[in-house]
């Protein structure tokens, strides 16, 4: 277990935004990860900071970079992987082991953990969850582990009951995954990275905003669209933060942003989408520290 005190957490994010935690401990091994939550208090986990915009004034307390690794393939195309992993490292692991199911999350810069506590999208609409059978978890309250049948949890688009249960911890989840050709999947990953590449920046946040359901007179519709063609947002600038010109639903770190930069962007969109449109538009992406 590495520990460093007033550590910068920008680094530690695909935006490179966000100033330090007070405590800083980087964890190789779920057992590392169980020993650190036993041993701080008010701790916030940090996946790959791929969806979390931190503070400019950092975070108090201890923030956890977990980087747990064990992928361990299991009878009937099952995969028990633990919540440190790499989404896209899993995804090549997994077509190399000629089993199929999330090539759809090529292109994703999550980790496990991430991925479930999001329960995020893939490319043809099916959610984190459906691929999962069991997770577990260490939680917070009774200082203890258990596992959960991924069918009893609560599961949406883009959120998970992890979402409203700060106390559960994921440590590691049991994956079902199906017998595929290896080659079919490589093709169907290169295809989804050479479409995204087109559009999405890695200096950024993945999508800001979720999409919209459909609601009484208007169909579903992309929050990327709606920022683009009905607000005319895209290239908006505020200091170094700057709505991606190629993207409505991207909002990039040219170089120098702050937080205060990228959030000021964040409400610039919400506000003209709640005065034009009459619009309210959720975030995707999670807010760390404080922003008031
Ligand atoms: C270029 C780009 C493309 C993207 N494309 C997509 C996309 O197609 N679909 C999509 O849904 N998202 C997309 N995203 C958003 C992002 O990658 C996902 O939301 C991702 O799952 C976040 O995972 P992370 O490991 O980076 O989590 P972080 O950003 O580090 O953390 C996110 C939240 O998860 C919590 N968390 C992390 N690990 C754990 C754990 N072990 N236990 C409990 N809580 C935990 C954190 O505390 C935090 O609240 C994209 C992002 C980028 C930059």
């Amino acid at each position: 277990m590495e520990t460093y005190l007033n550590h910068p957490l920008a680094p530690y994010t695909t935006v490179k935004i966000g100033g330090p935690a007070d405590t800083f401990i980087i964890t190789n091994t779920t057992a590392e990860f169980i020993e650190a939550l036993k041993k701080y208090q008010n701790v916030t986990i940090l996946g790959n900071g791929s969806n979390v915009l931190i503070s400019d004034s950092g975070i108090r307390g201890t923030v956890i970079k977990n980087m747990s690794n064990s992928i361990e393939y299991l009878p009937n195309n099952q995969v028990k992987v633990d919540s440190g992993v790499n989404l896209p490292l899993l995804i090549t692991d997994t077509i190399n082991h000629s089993l199929s199911g999330l090539e759809e999350f090529a292109y994703i810069p999550s980790s496990i953990g991430g991925a479930i506590f999001g329960n995020i999208h893939g490319i043809n609409k099916n959610n984190f969850d459906r691929f999962l059978t069991e997770i577990q978890v260490f939680d917070l309250e009774q200082s203890k582990t258990y596992s959960l049948k991924s069918n009893i949890l609560k599961w949406s688009y883009d959120t998970s009951e992890f979402a409203t249960k700060p106390n559960l911890i994921i440590l590691s989840a049991i994956f079902q995954l199906t017998p595929g050709d290896a080659d079919t999947s490589r093709q169907k990953v290169i295809d989804i990275i050479t479409k995204k590449l087109q559009t999405q920046s890695m200096n950024s946040l993945g999508s800001v905003f979720k999409n919209l359901p459909a609601r009484t007179g208007h169909p579903a519709d992309f929050a990327g669209r709606i920022i683009d063609q009905e607000l005319n947002l895209k290239g908006f600038q505020i200091g170094d933060a700057q709505i991606s010109p190629l993207h409505g639903n991207f909002i990039l770190n040219l170089g120098h942003a702050t937080a205060a930069d990228y959030y000021a962007v964040v409400k610039k969109i919400q506000s003209e989408a709640k005065s034009k449109l009459n619009i309210t538009l959720e975030p995707e992406i999670k807010f760390l520290g404080n922003f008031s």
